[in-house]
């Protein structure tokens, strides 16, 4: 059985068999779940990628879509507890050799992209062509667009260009049979019927396979200020939001809150020293200026941002803040909060939540979910950063002397975590996905009806069940 699936396989596209490799593409993006897998094929075209499903539909087995591999879910590697029988029919479908960007089209300021093409790929060829994709993440060095667009990523910049769906346009699809979906249109207005696009963005691999797409690029800022700041206590995050979204409007493109623990993981981790005093909560945004500088209005723009930021100071919402000089500046102080996550990764990890709530709601949440944990595990260490200008947070678990304390209690800390957000009128998916790590929380919380019509339509574009499955939501083939 597994000869003739492979023989048909190699027939179609490049595959490994090769155990090592296999193994090392089944462990997943945390380092912590060992799937097991028969092989891997990494098709070239979409033609091949559709042999290939054509392939595995006859043959009955699971395809699992594979990029780069980063996700946080569990979402891209196949299950650990597979029998023998499901592991020798078990394929990860690699999209690398996809990889191709075969068109930057400046008038339309749209790019078309193979499934393939690392994400910081696309946002180097945008530059050059004068204009940026805004989709920024800390694992944009190897994430790769289709897994972007199968997880509806956010990143920072989301406050100003929303996530990966709203910078979609048009999208090439292989559906579980090998037949392809075209919906590559590069418009702006389409009503034309049913929305299917937008329905595989956010499927996580389980209804089709994303081979391209068509994606909004956008004007390049001429400069940024990044701003490092302290906050006096954690509730005057929603006093500077407010006063910074009124002063700068769209220009504020990213606005993230890092609680102490994570800033000093990265900072011992990176052997740098804190800028300065550091209080419990600090604020990292970015301001950005566009066109050219004829109107002469800088030197007023600055002043007045320095005005409001000596007002804040003055008022204690503010202790202590750095203020970019440069685009080197910049950097320097964004690699303090793209290296949290690999930081945090080299210490032993921690127990990871990715929640969003209304943002008028993220100080009482993260004050209540918090005064709970410590009142039932008084060892744990939480370790917050996110996305503040989002509503979205990484509400983080560890332990106060070691990690394995927080894993001890895992699944009582996730409910009492995963509980207060949806008091809270929250998501406990909010960027990351399901993967199969949330599958059983989804279907404890999810509207009954909301999963019976998510399970629906798995049923109709996957009837036997086979694109990566146990993700999202769970289904009988
Ligand atoms: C350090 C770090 C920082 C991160 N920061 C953020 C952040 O700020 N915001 C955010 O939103 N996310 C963040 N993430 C998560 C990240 O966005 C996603 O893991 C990433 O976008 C997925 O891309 P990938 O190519 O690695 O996909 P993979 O991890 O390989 O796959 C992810 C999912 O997509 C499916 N998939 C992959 N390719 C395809 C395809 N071609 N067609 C159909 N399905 C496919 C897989 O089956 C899987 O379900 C972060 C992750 C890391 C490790």
């Amino acid at each position: 059985m597994s000869d003739d699936l492979l023989g048909e396989l190699r027939r179609a596209a490049s595959l490994v068999t090769d155990p090592d490799r296999v193994r090392e593409a089944s462990l997943d993006g945390r380092g912590r779940r060992q799937g097991r897998a028969l092989a891997i094929v990494r098709p070239a075209s979409t033609e091949e990628t559709a042999e290939v499903l054509k392939i595995c539909a006859r043959h009955r087995a699971r395809v699992i879509p594979q990029g780069g591999n980063t996700s946080n879910v569990e979402g891209a590697t196949p299950d650990p507890d597979l029998t023998d029988r499901e592991a020798a029919r078990t394929i990860l479908l690699q999209t690398h050799r996809l990889n191709r960007i075969l068109e930057i089209d400046p008038v339309n300021n749209t790019a078309v992209v193979e499934a393939g093409v690392v994400l910081a790929d696309l946002q180097r060829a945008a530059r050059e062509a004068g204009r940026i994709f805004p989709l920024s993440l800390a694992a944009e060095g190897s994430a790769r667009i289709g897994g972007v667009l199968a997880t509806n990523a956010g990143g920072v910049h989301v406050l100003r260009y929303g996530s990966a769906r709203s910078l979609v346009l048009g999208l090439e699809v292989v559906l579980a049979d090998g037949r392809v979906l075209n919906l590559m249109r590069a418009l702006r207005k389409d009503n034309s019927g049913y929305d299917l696009r937008d329905l595989f963005v956010g499927s996580e691999g389980t209804l089709g396979v994303i081979t391209k797409a068509i994606l909004k690029l956008e004007p390049a800022p001429r400069a940024r200020r990044t701003l490092l700041l302290a906050l006096g206590r954690l509730a005057d995050v929603e006093t500077l939001f407010t006063r910074l979204e009124a002063h700068c409007g769209p220009a504020l493109e990213a606005f993230e809150l890092i609680g102490r623990a994570p800033l000093e993981t990265v900072l011992s981790a990176e052997g740098r020293t804190a800028p300065f005093e550091l209080t419990d909560w600090t604020v990292l945004t970015d301001i950005c200026t566009y066109g050219d500088t004829s109107d002469g209005q800088d030197d007023a723009r600055e002043a007045a941002l320095e005005d409001l930021l000596t007002d804040l100071m003055a008022a204690g919402a503010v202790t202590a803040g750095i203020l970019s000089r440069s685009e080197a500046d910049a950097q320097s102080l964004w690699a303090l909060r793209e290296g949290i996550p690999g930081a945090v990764k080299r210490a032993g990890g921690n127990v990871k939540h990715d929640v969003s709530v209304p943002r008028s709601r993220l100080v009482e949440t993260i004050e209540r979910t918090c005064a709970l944990l410590t009142e039932h595990f008084p060892q744990c260490a939480p370790s917050i950063f996110g996305h503040y200008g989002d509503g979205n947070l990484h509400f983080n678990i560890g332990g106060v002397d070691s990690p394995a304390y927080a894993f001890e209690h895992e699944a009582q800390i996730r409910r009492i975590v995963h509980d207060a957000v949806l008091a809270a009128g929250g998501s406990i998916a909010a960027e990351h996905g399901v993967g199969a790590m949330k599958v059983a929380e989804l279907e404890r919380t999810k509207d009954a009806a909301e999963l019976e019509l998510m399970r629906a339509l798995k049923r109709t574009l996957d009837p036997d069940g086979i694109l990566n499955p146990g993700r999202v939501v769970r289904v009988e083939p």
